[in-house]
C-alpha cells in the first residue's frame, strides 16, 4: 500500500523531462544517442549575461531577495514590455519567478478552484495537464488539426465555453507545434473572450523571441481584455538560460499579489544571482550578436528539418513558423513491424527509434495529439542531419 498522497500517484511524470531521462541512462551505458527530445537551446548563456552574474556575487548579492523579485529586475521587465510589445505595466504587476513552469502554476493555483474548467487548445505543452490537475481543475481540451496548423479557430473556443470556464492558456509560438497566431488570429479569440468577462487568458510567449514571421503579437494587446491577461514569459529560451530558472508573470494586480503570496510560502522568491542575470538578458534590446545569431540557427535548422523529414515516405509535416519544434503526424507507421517489434502507436514508434537507433523524441500523446511525435531541433545542423537519417533508415524497415 502506497503511502504517498493521491496528487502524487495521479501525476503523470513530464514525458520530455522522461525521454530526456531515457537518453541520458542509454548515453551513460556507451550509445551514441542524439537527443532530439528536450526543448532546450544546445548555446551556452551568452557572455554580457553570465559576466552579470559575477558581478552580482562579488557584490553580495547573497541574501534573500524579494518575494516577487528585486525591484530593477521587475521595472525592467516593464520596460521590455513596453519596447518589445507595446504594453504598459507598473513593478506591482509583475512577479518573477524560479521558471516560467513555477509562474504557470502559481497563476493556476491562485485562480482555479477544484472543479474549474480551465480550457487548454491541443496539442498544449505537456506540463499544462498536470499542473491543472494539480489545482483539482478539470482540463477541457479543444483539438486542433495538422491541417490548420494546429491552430485552434474562434468558434471552437465559443463552443467549449462553460459556466465552470475560469482560465484559457495556450502558447504562441507553440510548444509543441511551432505555430504561431497571426493578430487578426488573436484578435477573433480575445473577441470570444469578450463575452465572457469571468474567464482569464494565460498567453504564454517564452518563446516570444524565436519566431520566424516577423514581429511578436501578444493577445494581451486588445485593450477590451487586457484587464484578464496574464503573460507568462522568461529568460530560459531566448537567452539560453534554462538552468538559472527564471520565469515571470505581467498579470492584473490582484492575481500578481496572489502569486507573490503563494510563492512566499513555497519558495521565497527565485535565486538572487540568477535574478541580476536576467536583468542584463531583459535590459539589453534583443538584438545583440548573440540572440541573432541563435536565432539565425533555428530558423536554418527549421529549414534542414522541414527538407529532411518531407524526404521520409508516410511523414505528415506541419509548418512550424517559431520555437524550436517540428510535430509531425507519423501515424502512417502505426500497426507496422519490422519482424521483431511491432508498433501500436506513438509511444511504440519512440521506443522503437530510441533502442533500434538511439534517436530520443517524445511521443504526441503528452501534448494531446496521439498522431504525432515531437522533434526539438535545438541542437547542430549535424546531429539533426544524422538523426534524419537514422529514422529514415529505421522507418523503411518497418512494414
Ligand atoms: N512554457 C512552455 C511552452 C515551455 O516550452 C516551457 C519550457 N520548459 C516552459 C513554459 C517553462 O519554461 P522554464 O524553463 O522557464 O520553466
Ligand atoms: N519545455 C521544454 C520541453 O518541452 C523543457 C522540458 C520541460 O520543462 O518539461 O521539452
Amino acid at each position: 500500500m502506497t503511502t504517498l498522497a493521491n496528487r502524487i500517484n495521479y501525476l503523470a511524470e513530464s514525458e520530455t523531462l522522461a525521454m530526456s531521462r531515457k537518453s541520458r541512462e542509454l548515453r551513460a551505458e556507451g550509445h551514441d544517442v542524439i537527443n532530439l527530445s528536450l526543448g532546450e537551446p544546445d548555446f551556452n548563456t551568452p557572455d554580457y549575461i553570465k559576466n552579470a552574474a559575477k558581478e552580482a556575487i562579488d557584490q553580495n548579492f547573497t541574501f534573500y531577495p524579494p518575494v516577487p523579485g528585486y525591484e530593477d529586475l521587475r521595472k525592467a521587465i516593464c520596460t521590455k514590455l513596453k519596447r518589445d510589445n507595446n504594453l504598459s505595466y507598473e513593478p506591482s504587476q509583475i512577479v518573477v519567478s524560479t521558471g516560467a513552469k513555477q509562474s504557470i502554476a502559481n497563476v493556476v493555483l491562485s485562480l482555479v478552484n477544484p472543479g474549474d474548467e480551465v480550457l487548454v487548445p491541443s496539442p498544449y505543452w505537456v506540463s499544462y495537464k498536470e499542473i491543472i490537475k494539480v489545482a483539482e481543475g478539470k482540463a477541457v481540451f479543444i483539438p486542433a488539426k495538422i491541417e490548420n496548423e494546429f491552430k485552434v479557430k474562434p468558434e471552437q473556443i465559443e463552443a467549449a465555453i462553460s459556466p465552470k470556464t475560469k482560465l484559457i492558456m495556450f502558447s504562441s509560438p507553440c510548444n509543441p507545434t511551432g505555430s504561431v497566431y497571426t493578430k487578426d488570429e488573436l484578435e477573433g479569440i480575445a473577441r470570444v473572450l469578450a463575452k465572457h468577462p469571468g474567464i482569464f487568458i494565460i498567453a504564454d510567449e517564452i518563446y516570444e523571441h524565436i519566431n520566424f514571421v516577423g514581429k511578436h503579437e501578444s493577445i494581451a494587446q486588445f485593450d477590451f481584455i487586457w484587464d484578464r491577461v496574464i503573460i507568462v514569459n522568461g529568460v530560459s529560451k531566448a537567452f539560453a538560460m534554462t538552468g538559472w530558472r527564471i520565469g515571470y508573470i505581467a498579470a492584473p494586480v490582484e492575481i500578481a499579489k496572489a502569486c507573490d503570496k503563494l510563492q512566499g510560502q513555497f519558495t521565497s522568491g527565485a535565486c538572487s544571482i540568477a535574478q541580476k542575470a536576467a536583468l542584463m538578458a531583459e535590459i539589453t534590446p534583443p538584438d545583440t550578436v548573440e540572440i541573432r545569431e541563435m536565432q539565425k540557427a533555428f530558423l536554418e535548422r527549421r529549414d534542414l528539418m522541414l527538407r529532411l523529414l518531407a524526404e521520409i515516405p508516410g511523414v505528415k509535416l506541419n509548418h512550424p513558423d517559431g520555437a524550436f519544434y517540428i510535430f509531425p503526424d507519423i501515424s502512417y507507421y502505426f500497426g507496422k513491424t519490422d519482424g521483431t517489434v511491432k508498433v501500436n502507436n506513438a509511444n511504440d514508434l519512440c521506443m522503437y527509434l530510441l533502442n533500434k537507433v538511439f534517436v530520443a523524441l517524445v511521443p504526441g500523446d503528452a501534448f494531446g495529439d496521439p498522431n504525432c511525435m515531437r522533434f526539438s531541433y535545438a541542437t547542430s545542423k549535424e546531429n539533426l542531419t544524422e538523426a534524419v537519417r537514422r529514422i529514415k533508415e529505421a522507418l523503411g524497415q518497418l512494414r
